[in-house]
């Protein structure tokens, strides 16, 4: 006999699932459950969310309340994720009610907090960056400088992240929550690797991408996949990557961030439990994309190919312009789509604002040099500005 959590889902309409969330990354997973013909239900906090007008059913409401996310999801056969602050004690009242919750509650509990990510990362023995956990401000200088300082929950995007570089710093601009203080770490290169884990515990890793930053935005420039690593550091990172995966026991889809750092050393950075930006590209660059592997892992269906259909993939954001305001205006787009391999994927948000990410475009290219140089055209000839109202 199958447990419930073995057994994959009938698909078909009669499949009712929930996302947390209704920004860009439900949106994508919308278009794969399209494929799979289930019933897509979102929740999101925003009644202007880029999936309101693309589901079944859309419930604005309060991500990070038990009540409101039990109220949405009892009814339906699955819940996920496409955003990890939500709230742990309405999933596992929904778990308790029979709904299948992907990922685990447990998981959500211990990824949600950045301080719990690193005391799991060292029980398990997976190389960080060396770590104290601080309660306030005045407890910022505990660990020499210079230091990174992170909010322990609700960061996101960088926000939440900063580098202290001496006392003055510390007194005068700490967080003053509860933070981990990590080493700061010379990085090489920022990398991470997307596994996919079914409740049978099959997994399925694509391939190692590379995140190049752009520190003005603090969000990422564009990625590309594979790597420029050497075959033994690609293999070293996705074994590392397993070796999460399983100390978690987890399932669905998670997103493992590593720093290579100036020695060669890989170290994990942080995990997210669910589709990311830095799998943007396998929609067009994999045989399976992410938001498909993530439904596959969700309900237990074998788990589809990650090879690569072009030999590189990469990924740029499309974030407003310094000064964009309003109704957003996306500059250059069909100029750009005249060139092969390139495809748009905007996020159906109705208001621009400065460093907001509105859509990304993925580049297919034959070889490393050629994709580098079409996301650096792209980044030329793209702008999302503003139009008042
Ligand atoms: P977020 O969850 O907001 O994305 P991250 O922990 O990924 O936050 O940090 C954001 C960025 O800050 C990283 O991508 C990296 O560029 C930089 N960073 C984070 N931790 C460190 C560190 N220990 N040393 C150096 N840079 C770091």
């Amino acid at each position: 006999m199958q447990t419930t959590s073995e057994k994959s889902l009938q698909l078909g309409p009669a499949l009712k699932i929930g996302v947390l969330g209704g920004g860009q990354l439900g949106r994508m997973m919308i278009q794969s459950a399209i494929d799979l013909d289930v019933r897509v239900e979102v929740m999101d906090p925003s009644a202007d969310a880029p999936c309101r007008h693309l589901t079944h059913r859309f419930v604005q409401g309060d991500l990070n309340d038990a009540d409101a996310v039990f109220a949405f999801g009892k009814d339906l056969d699955v819940i996920t994720i496409e955003i990890e602050h939500v709230s742990v004690p309405g999933l596992r009242r929904l778990e308790r009610n029979g709904v299948r919750v992907v990922p685990k509650p447990d998981h959500l509990d211990v990824i949600q907090d950045k301080g719990t990510q690193k005391v799991f990362f060292e029980q398990h023995g997976i190389p960080t960056a060396p770590f104290v956990l601080v309660e306030t401000a005045s407890q910022a200088g505990d660990k020499g400088f210079p230091i990174v300082q992170k909010l322990r929950r609700g960061g996101y995007d960088g926000k939440g992240v900063q580098i202290l570089n001496n006392h003055t710093d510390a007194t005068s601009r700490a967080f003053d929550a509860p933070c981990v203080l990590e080493d700061a770490v010379d990085i090489h290169k920022e990398l991470s690797v997307i596994v996919a884990r079914n409740a049978s515990g099959k997994t399925a890793s694509f391939p190692v991408v590379e995140s190049v930053f752009n520190p003005e935005a603090n969000l990422v420039d564009y990625l590309i996949a594979p790597a420029d690593i050497g075959s033994d550091t690609a293999a070293e990172a996705q074994s590392l990557a397993l070796r999460v995966v399983e100390a978690l026991n987890f399932e669905g889809l998670l997103a493992i961030e590593l720093f290579l750092d100036q020695t060669g050393q890989l170290l994990v950075n942080e995990l997210a439990p669910r589709t990311h930006n830095s799998g943007h590209h396998t929609i067009e660059a994999n045989r399976t994309s992410q938001f498909e592997q993530h439904l596959r892992a969700t309900l237990n269906l074998e788990l589809g190919s990650t090879a690569p259909v072009h030999p590189f993939g990469a990924m740029v954001n499309l974030v407003g312009s310094r000064e964009a305001m309003g109704t957003p205006v996306y500059r250059g787009l069909s100029h750009a789509m005249k060139q092969p391999g390139v495809h748009p994927h905007l996020y159906g948000k109705s208001q621009v604002k400065p460093f907001r990410k509105m859509g990304h475009v993925t580049v297919t290219a034959e070889t490393r040099a050629e994709a580098i140089e079409l996301v650096m055209v792209l980044r030329e000839q793209l702008a999302v500005d503003g139009m008042s109202d």
